[in-house]
């Protein structure tokens, strides 16, 4: 069969490859979309972003409905259908990236299902069902993303042991889960079982969960986890975990030192690897960095110019929408515009309560020995948190002495995902804090604190009192 000839391929159809091949076609470029899978979407759509924020929501009613009975209206113990769950959460899925085929048709780019491979620096080969396909393209940008790292100590090959890909098949509801890691994938599964009723145990080998988030942000998600997880374990790492009939025999070694228990499953949160292996990248000139990313420039360029790598396999932060601003800088370099990628990138953790950040953090402040000063409103005295009866939530600025600019915005409260934007558009736009203070914000909201935090740092925040009046 002849080669194929195209102007752009983009090779992986996650939230970096579909906007990018969605862009560039946009742009007028003719465009072949390869995915290894027959659903576009990626991990983001498939078995990350999506499927557990739907499980987040559906649990996060059990919660609710237990604790409306403090407000007089009391709901009887909810009956778990776990196969009508698994069901609802798949319907999501499916509509989801049923919409995304569609927008791909709409566009004109043709989606090749089969697994690429790098033949040389312009040519790729797919593996299709049909057989192979060799496609010469003009330009690629590689987009393939990432999967879950797992340790071979703790690598058993027994379903019993999970990553985040089967935990969110919630394929049944285990009486003990045991979460190896507590970063923000391992509380939120952590969270979605726990609401389901398993007695939940997570372990972190670092001295806290959410390593790198600002201490008061993550206080309120320690809380939670402290009062709904069975056990919350910090400085503890796991050993070895070895079959023991139906349940998964686990040796941890902690500050109160060795322990051997049995769990029912064990999920094992410790982190991701890139999809660059197997992919023929010895044919190219593409460079990966130790770990084994790809290296990009600031135009998501590779070391073979025709090359762009996008998303969570040039490394950073895994995130959806930081692949998709990748993507639009990679689309925009290869039409010959200047974009660099300088985004201020927001980050989520979608427990409860919310955790949100952009920016510079206090955290990061002290490491770099970056002088800031920070202002801090709490949410006990929100009249919105209050009236929802969720007042445990912290908004603080980070904000540079001499400009007053806004550098970095941290929340933690439910719906924090929802008010970060705020703090991306105005650290973008190189707003201040008297530009923030000053923007009049809808009473009664949640919107406010960030209004009031802003207003503590000048000392006259209406609903709290600051310690220090800063000079007018
Ligand atoms: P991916 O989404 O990984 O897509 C890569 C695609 O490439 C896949 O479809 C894969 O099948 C395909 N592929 C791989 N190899 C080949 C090959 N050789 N040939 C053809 N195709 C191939 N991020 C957020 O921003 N918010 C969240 O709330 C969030 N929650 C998450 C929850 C979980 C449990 C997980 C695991 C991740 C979560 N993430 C979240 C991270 C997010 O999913 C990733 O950052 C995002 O999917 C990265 O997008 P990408 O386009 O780089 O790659």
């Amino acid at each position: 069969m002849e080669p194929i000839k195209a102007e752009l391929v983009v090779l992986g159809a996650g939230p970096g490859g579909y906007a990018a091949a969605f862009y560039a076609a946009d742009l007028g470029k003719k465009v072949i979309l390869v995915e290894k899978e027959s659903r576009l979407g990626g991990v983001c759509l498939n078995h990350g972003c999506i499927p557990s924020k739907a499980l987040l929501y559906a649990t996060g009613l059990i919660g609710e409905a237990r604790e409306s009975a403090e407000r007089g209206i009391a709901f009887s113990d909810p009956e778990i259908d776990v196969a009508k769950l698994r069901s609802w959460k798949d319907s999501v899925i499916h509509k989801l990236a049923t919409g995304v085929g569609a927008l791909a048709d709409r566009r004109g780019v043709e989606v090749l299902t089969g697994r690429g491979h790098f033949e040389g620096s312009g040519v790729l080969r797919v593996e299709t069902e049909g057989g192979q396909r060799f496609i010469e393209f003009e330009n690629v940008i590689v987009a393939l993303g990432s999967r879950p790292s797992i340790p071979k100590a703790l690598d058993l090959g027994n379903r019993r042991v999970m990553t985040s890909n089967e935990a969110l098949e919630v394929e049944m509801i285990p009486e003990s889960l045991l979460v190896v890691g507590g970063g923000y994938i391992g509380m939120e599964m952590g969270t979605v079982y726990a609401a389901l009723g398993s007695r939940v145990v997570l372990v972190e080998a670092l001295d806290s969960i959410l390593q790198g988030i600002d201490s008061d942000l993550v206080r309120p998600v320690l809380r939670y986890a402290k009062e709904h997880f069975d056990e919350l374990r910090i400085r503890t790492e796991v050993r070895k975990l070895a079959t023991k009939g139906k349940q998964i025999e686990v040796t941890t070694d902690g500050t109160d030192g060795k322990t051997t228990e049995l769990y029912d499953r064990v999920l094992v949160s410790v982190g991701r690897r890139p999809n660059s292996d197997d992919l023929g990248l010895g044919n190219t000139k593409v460079e990966l960095d130790e770990r084994g990313f790809i290296r990009v420039d600031g135009q998501q360029r590779t070391a073979d110019s025709n090359i762009f790598a996008i998303g969570d396999v040039t490394g950073g932060v895994l995130l959806a929408h930081k692949a998709s601003k990748e993507a639009r800088v990679a689309v925009e370099a290869l039409v010959g515009e200047s974009s660099i990628f300088e985004a201020v990138i927001p980050a989520v953790v979608f427990t409860h309560p919310e955790v949100a950040w952009c920016g510079l953090t206090e955290t990061e402040a002290l490491d770099r020995g970056i002088a800031v000063e920070v202002a801090k409103f709490p949410w006990a005295a929100s009249g919105r948190a209050i009236s929802v009866d969720k007042p445990d939530g912290l908004t603080k600025l980070v904000i540079e002495p001499e400009t007053e600019r806004i550098l970095g915005m941290g929340i933690v409260g439910v719906g924090a995902g929802e008010l970060i934007s705020e703090g991306v558009a105005l650290i973008e736009m190189g707003g201040t804090a008297r530009d923030l203070a000053e923007t009049v914000h809808p009473h009664p909201t949640l919107s406010e604190t960030l209004m009031e935090a802003a207003e503590m740092f000048y000392g006259h925040a209406t609903h709290a009192t600051s310690r220090q009046k800063r000079k007018q």
